[in-house]
């Protein structure tokens, strides 16, 4: 009898099944209010957990919410208020640059496409993959260091980077489901498959994917 999970599209198929009956609705983690606030807000949690952009952003918007008025702001004033979220000074001076740069190439607003994003200072593959799926829509699958630990743990990829992941799992799922599914990933990796390290036999999800699993086995932080 062949075993039910044993290639990478049914665990796939599981994997996405079962992460829309955990996390039906699923709402954007950083806090924002339009897709320029989004971008400074992506551009802030770069080695940073979400909950602490979320707890510094109130004081950046209410000095600057837009990027006419970001441009105006001197660097160590924007530094100062997002020095919790480390790496302050490149990221102070990104902000700076980017606002200048909406007004000067996009009459002030959130490019569209991929290469225009990450034209910017600052902003990298993932960062505008996130503000094209979460602000435009537009089907992107952004890898974070929770999506690239999950995947590899369910066997989706076998990781050799980023780029490899991200290409793996958009062959995997299709288009559509990107933009929620990535989302889904994130929540189960905070919620239960933590950087922390596992035996892989904990929770449901190894336990349905690999049954034949009885010992723990090494698992990638
Ligand atoms: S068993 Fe461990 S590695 Fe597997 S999904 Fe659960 S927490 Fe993650």
């Amino acid at each position: 009898m062949t075993k039910p999970f044993n290639t990478k599209q049914t665990r796939a198929a599981y994997v996405d099944r079962r992460l829309e009956q955990l996390y039906p609705e699923t709402p954007i983690p950083l806090d924002h209010q339009d897709p320029f606030t989004l971008l400074v807000a992506v551009l802030l949690s770069a080695q940073c957990t979400d909950k602490r952009v979320n707890q510094v952003t109130p004081q950046l918007w209410a000095l600057a919410d837009n990027p006419a008025a970001m441009a105006k702001q001197p660097i160590d004033r924007i530094q100062e208020i997002i020095r919790p979220c480390g790496l302050s000074p490149q990221k102070a001076r990104a902000i700076s640059g980017l606002s200048r740069l909406l007004l000067e190439r996009h009459g002030g607003a959130v490019p569209r496409t991929f290469e225009e994003l990450e034209s910017l200072p600052g902003v990298g593959h993932k960062t505008a993959s996130v503000v094209m799926s979460q602000a435009w829509g537009m089907p992107a699958f952004p890898v974070d260091t929770h999506i690239h630990r999950l995947a590899q743990r369910w066997k989706l990829t076998d990781g050799r980077s980023v780029e490899q992941t991200e290409r793996d799992l958009k062959r995997l799922f299709p288009e559509e489901r990107w933009n929620p599914l990535h989302l889904r990933i994130i929540y189960y990796g905070r919620e239960h498959c933590t950087a922390r390290g596992c035996d892989g036999t904990v929770c449901e999800i190894c336990r349905t994917l690999f049954p034949a699993r009885t010992k723990p086995v090494p698992i990638r932080k």
